[in-house]
């Protein structure tokens, strides 16, 4: 059985898998195969402010029992993204200001939620802008900023 030191909680967009969810756990200090991820629609969403109130206790099952009881993950690697169709979803469409600040204060939310149920467990907030041009059959560029 193996063990992997951290969870990526990332976006279900197309744009953020693959290399672009490499990126965001090498962001983290996570390289390749160390870590697993789960995908959410607004991936901090599902942890403070969830679309529908059953989707919270799929998460906790799944931390629980398969993260930290099987693969002993130790670090909550969450996500947020620019143009994200989760927080559209729920806030309807912003401006990208406003939409970061928003992003920004739920994956805040979603840490202190995470850091109330488990206090052992580390917890590091990334944030991805995702560059408009998209070349065809490729992922968009993203960049990616460390949240304290
Ligand atoms: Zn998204």
């Amino acid at each position: 059985m193996s063990t992997y030191p951290a969870l990526l909680v990332n976006c279900m967009d197309p744009r953020l898998q693959g290399t672009n969810a490499e990126a965001i756990a090498w962001a983290a200090g996570f390289q390749p195969g160390s870590w697993e991820q789960l995908s959410y629609a607004g991936p901090s969403l599902w942890l403070e402010d969830p679309h529908e109130s059953s989707h919270a206790d799929t998460f906790q099952w799944l931390l629980d029992e398969v993260s930290e009881k099987v693969h002993q993950v130790h670090t909550v690697v969450l996500a947020g993204h620019s143009g994200c169709g989760g927080f559209k979803l729920k806030h309807g469409l912003m401006g990208p200001a406003q939409e970061k600040a928003t992003i920004i204060a739920s994956l805040r939310a979603a840490a202190a939620e995470l850091k109330r149920q488990k206090p052992g467990l580390k917890v590091i907030l990334i944030f991805a802008t995702i560059h408009e041009y998209q070349p065809a059959g490729a992922l968009p560029a993203i960049t990616c900023e460390r949240i304290d």
